[in-house]
């Protein structure tokens, strides 16, 4: 029996940390089906069609990936996909409580469905979706965060939402920004100029 597990997210962008994960399951699974959640009471930076098309150029070298949607129960479309899995990542013990949570909730609905829990390469523990669009907010370097193609959609749509924003309104939402990643991206300018200065 072919063993088909489901990574599901908001890959909203997807990072190199989704992509470690995706490359360490496919290596365990038959099938890994990357499910990207529509939710349809959250809009995203990008459209649920550019994360789809984004995930399958940047897995187009995982022969058993497939890039597909999904809304309402993860574990109604896990057994729908015939599924015996769900992947999810561990970054830090604070992913732990949430995820430990959802799986036993998921569980609980579906006994046949086990979480398989992965952790990332190292470089990778403090990586988030969220985090990746502060720092391309704040006008900082992703290359390193996300594949190439991303960079590029990232920037691309930085560059729509500030035309939106001159057009559109007074420069509030401009200064909208979590306090944490300005301190960050901060940090990461001081220690680009130190390097430098060595
Ligand atoms: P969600 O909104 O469901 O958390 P995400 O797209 O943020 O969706 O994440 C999807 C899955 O990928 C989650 O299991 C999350 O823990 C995992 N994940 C996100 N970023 C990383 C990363 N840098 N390394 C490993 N796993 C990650």
């Amino acid at each position: 029996m072919k063993r088909i597990a489901i990574y599901p997210g908001s890959f909203d962008p997807p990072t190199n940390g989704h992509l470690d994960l995706i490359e360490r399951g496919s290596k365990i699974f038959d099938e890994l089906i990357v499910a990207i959640l529509h939710n349809r009471e959250k809009r995203g930076l990008f459209s649920v069609d550019d994360r789809r098309a984004m995930l399958q150029e940047m897995t187009q070298h995982c022969q058993n990936v497939r890039v597909d949607t999904f809304d309402g129960l993860l574990v109604e479309y896990a057994v729908q996909q015939k599924a015996v899995a769900v992947l999810r990542g561990i970054r830090a013990i604070s992913d732990y409580e949430y995820e430990l949570q959802m799986a036993l909730m998921n569980r609980k609905l579906q006994p046949k469905i086990e979480t398989v829990f992965m952790m990332p390469a190292e470089a990778y523990s403090y990586l988030s979706s969220r985090l990746v669009k502060e720092i391309a907010r704040l006008h900082g370097d992703v290359s390193t965060l996300v594949p190439p193609l991303v960079a590029r959609r990232l920037r691309e749509a930085m560059r729509d939402r500030r035309t939106r924003l001159q057009a559109l309104e007074p420069p509030t939402e401009a200064h909208e920004i979590d306090s944490s990643v300005g301190s960050v991206t901060a940090e990461l300018k001081t220690r680009r100029g130190i390097r430098r200065r060595k």
